[in-house]
């Protein structure tokens, strides 16, 4: 076996933006406002890692959205391993490219989306010559089309915490759709949630074209986004035993499948809405079995006016709301419905 080489490669985007508020019909987090007007250049960096013994292309990205700090952290730590690595010249078979921030600038904000107010997770395949998340995902896209394999990490961000989950859409192609079960596995969190292959704008629908068997991660979020670093890091580890990339066997760990094929199953952003803006008092924790019609949480606006926001499914609490502070239409909760189940 050889060493194993590493290469970073940076790909330049510049734009120049104005000031803008967050649209806020397409990304569900807070408004936000720059108020500089500015030339802005943006490096969407990965790191590349090769053996020169033959495998598949692996691409790990996180940080498509800028809040989600321990898939970001959990990536750079595989940087750091794989460079470790190289150095020791343990044998790598393929290839892994790493995407840490695919986002760069809503991270500097800290926030879901970017200065120009748009979710890169609605806008793939982008667009070169469109704003700096428009063209993020063009890149992103491209980075996808090249691999044979996709993991993409994300969290709850600032204002949701998320099951720690490995997801996957319900392919048409039941090869892919057999490799993506597997990769989920592989991965080794205790949930496992196929869902519907019809949502468009993601980094898995741009995978789902190409025929990229692919998975996404969720992981936790909130104010104190701590927890996880090494479970995820752990996670890309065991997609790349499973792909016959290193040598090792991953721990066996119990986990849960739910799959749920109906049309805009997996749509985290709509599910239990807020009535009105107000203040959330939650009543539902992650992992909860609830019934439809159980009180999810209250909410109470300015002038003291209060609803109870019941739940509209039956099954488990896959994501619940972090932020106390509610927009009229903010989901509380999702909720993972077990489809066929009496
Ligand atoms: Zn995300």
């Amino acid at each position: 076996m050889t060493p194993i080489t590493s290469a970073e490669l940076f790909c330049r985007l510049t734009v120049c933006f104005a000031s803008r508020t967050c649209a806020r019909t397409n990304c569900p987090a807070k408004p936000i406002r720059l108020e500089r007007q500015t030339n802005m250049s943006v490096e969407l960096i990965k790191h590349v890692f090769e053996g020169d013994s033959g495998g598949p292309h692996l691409l790990i990205s996180a940080g498509v959205h800028g809040d989600e700090f321990v898939p970001i952290r959990a990536v750079r730590e595989l940087e750091q391993l794989f460079r470790k690595q190289a150095s020791e010249t343990i044998p790598l078979n393929g290839k892994v490219t790493l995407v840490p921030i695919v986002n760069q600038p809503a991270f500097e904000l800290a926030h879901r989306c970017g200065p120009d107010g748009l979710d890169l997770a609605r806008v793939c395949p982008g667009n070169p010559d469109g704003t700096t998340t428009q063209q993020a995902a063009h890149d992103l896209t491209q980075f996808i089309r090249s691999a044979d394999y996709y993991v993409d990490l994300h969290s709850g961000g600032k204002a949701m915490s998320v099951l720690p989950l490995a997801g996957y859409v319900m392919h048409s192609n039941a090869d892919i759709l057999e490799k993506q079960r597997a990769m989920a596995r592989a991965f080794g969190l205790p949930f496992i949630w196929g869902t519907s292959a019809n949502l468009d704008g993601r980094s898995l629908s741009v995978a789902r074209d190409a025929n990229v068997p692919a998975i996404y991660i969720e992981y936790l979020g909130g104010a104190e986004q701590i927890e996880g670093v090494d479970e995820l890091t752990q996670g890309c580890l065991g997609v790349m035993r499973y792909l016959g990339m290193i040598q090792g066997k991953s721990p066996l760990k119990e986990q849960e499948v739910i799959e749920d094929p109906r049309p805009g199953s997996g749509h985290m952003q709509v599910c239990n809405p807020a009535p009105m803006a107000g203040i959330l008092n939650r009543d539902v924790e992650l992992g909860q079995e609830v019934s439809t019609g159980d009180a999810l949480g209250t909410v109470t606006a300015a002038d003291n006016d209060t609803a109870t926001v019941h739940a509209e499914q039956t099954g488990k609490v896959v994501v619940v709301r972090e932020d106390m502070n509610v927009n009229k239409g903010d989901a509380i909760c999702v909720i993972a419905e077990r489809v066929g189940e009496s």
